[in-house]
């Protein structure tokens, strides 16, 4: 495909350096420390705005090599809706972006290449923006989230703000759902998770079916939240935001001729629009696996992923088309009535077929005959 190669060789080449980029250059390093991997990002720092989060339950067996980039852990999550609450005893986890950044940058900087945009790729080769061509014996796309002409989906939009308070807020959990708010533009809910005795991450999230996001007034919004809890702000570290697609239908396995990691490869959670759980399996297969059989032992894998996430957008089909959207917290309040283990497995994307039983039986918080209509609704 291209035919200008400069003399740069190397074993990996990894196109990215977000979350999925940045845990496959780490991980490489822990397990195959002699290969010449090269990170490239087109920035002129590593991803730093987010905050990607997990539960334990999501980690592949023995992933205990992550341990030194998880910046917080809590023991215990928490939801809360108008007419249940739950404390899990489960562990969450977070890898601020920004410290994520901080630790690639300082342990592996010879390793990454900043500045330096991709324009295109194959499965050995990389060609940069100032017309110089890399080779690798591998190829990683870890470019995130593709544009999709697909708009049969719903969305998960949403801004945090990273605050500090004048007070203590009382917080030692991680309270992923507080759906005890005005429903909103869909299902609605706060989520917070706190740093430190008097910071914490603030975020407003809705699950609609636009993507459209008035930043001013959601942060109105978050100031209320702030006011009713009796917080009082001293300062605002970091805003982010972020709008997930949350398909209606399970997407077709794309031919690569490259490996697609992280949100590029298309395998995520479709009821949370998380890549992480995915993402990690994948990469902790990579690592502790030579390099030459990283496409065929992947492609199997994937099948297996895919099988198990591809009844997850019937569930999308009832939260956006059947629920009315200042209802659709209800079906979500019934869901975390159901065990605990089954809950993880959600998270995880590893339902089992009982699972889907007890999710689905009875009577759904919804009309009967539009969930029904909803499930076997078709392209
Ligand atoms: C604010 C926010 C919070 C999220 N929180 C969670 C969470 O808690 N848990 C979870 O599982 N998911 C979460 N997600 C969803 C998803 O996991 C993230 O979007 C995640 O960052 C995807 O990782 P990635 O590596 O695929 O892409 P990214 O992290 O977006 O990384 C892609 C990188 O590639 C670089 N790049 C792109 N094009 C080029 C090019 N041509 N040349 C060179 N470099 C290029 C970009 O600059 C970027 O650094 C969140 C998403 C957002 C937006």
């Amino acid at each position: 495909m291209f035919d200008k190669v400069d003399h740069l060789e190397f074993d990996c080449v990894i196109v990215g350096g977000g979350l999925s980029g940045g845990l496959l250059l780490h991980g490489l390093k822990v397990f195959q420390p002699d290969l010449q991997v090269l990170l490239i990002e087109r920035e002129p720092q590593l991803s730093s705005h987010q905050t990607w989060c997990f539960h334990t339950t999501d980690l592949p067996a023995d992933a205990q090599w992550l341990s030194t980039v998880i910046s917080k852990k809590w023991s215990r999550q928490k939801v809360a809706f108008p007419d249940y609450e739950r404390f899990l005893n489960q562990e969450y986890n977070a890898i601020r972006a920004h410290e994520f950044a901080a630790f690639l940058t300082n342990n592996y900087f010879e390793s990454i290449r900043f500045n330096c945009e991709v324009l295109g790729l194959d499965a050995q080769h990389v060609v940069l923006k100032d017309g110089s061509t890399v080779q690798s014996k591998m190829v990683i796309d870890a470019r995130g989230w593709s544009q999709s002409e697909n708009k049969n989906h719903g969305y998960q939009k949403f801004v945090g703000w990273d605050v500090t308070l004048t007070k203590p807020h009382g917080l030692d959990y991680a309270f992923l759902k507080d759906v005890r708010v005005p429903q909103i533009d869909g299902y609605r809910f706060f989520y917070l998770l706190p740093w430190t005795e008097k910071s914490l991450l603030v975020e407003d999230t809705y699950y609609s079916n636009f993507p459209d996001l008035d930043a001013d007034a959601v942060g109105e919004r978050i100031q209320d939240y702030l006011n009713e809890q009796g917080w009082t702000v001293e300062s605002i570290e970091r805003k982010e935001s972020g709008c997930l697609p949350l398909p209606f239908f399970e997407s077709q396995a794309r031919r690569s001729e490259y490996i697609c990691l992280g949100a590029r490869s298309e395998l995520f959670h479709a009821v949370t629009g998380y890549t992480f759980p995915t993402t990690i399996a994948r990469i902790d297969l990579l690592v502790k696996t030579p390099l030459e059989k990283w496409t065929s032992v992947l492609a199997q894998h994937d099948q297996k992923i895919r099988s198990q996430l591809r009844f997850l957008p019937a569930l999308n089909r009832m939260l956006f088309l059947a629920a009315a959207p200042e209802q659709r917290y209800q079906v979500l309040q019934r869901f975390y009535k159901l065990p605990a283990d089954l809950v993880s497995r959600f998270y995880k994307g590893e339902l089992q077929i009982s699972d889907w039983a007890r999710i689905l039986v009875g009577k759904p918080p919804v009309a009967i005959r539009k969930a029904i209509k909803s499930l076997l609704a078709s392209r």
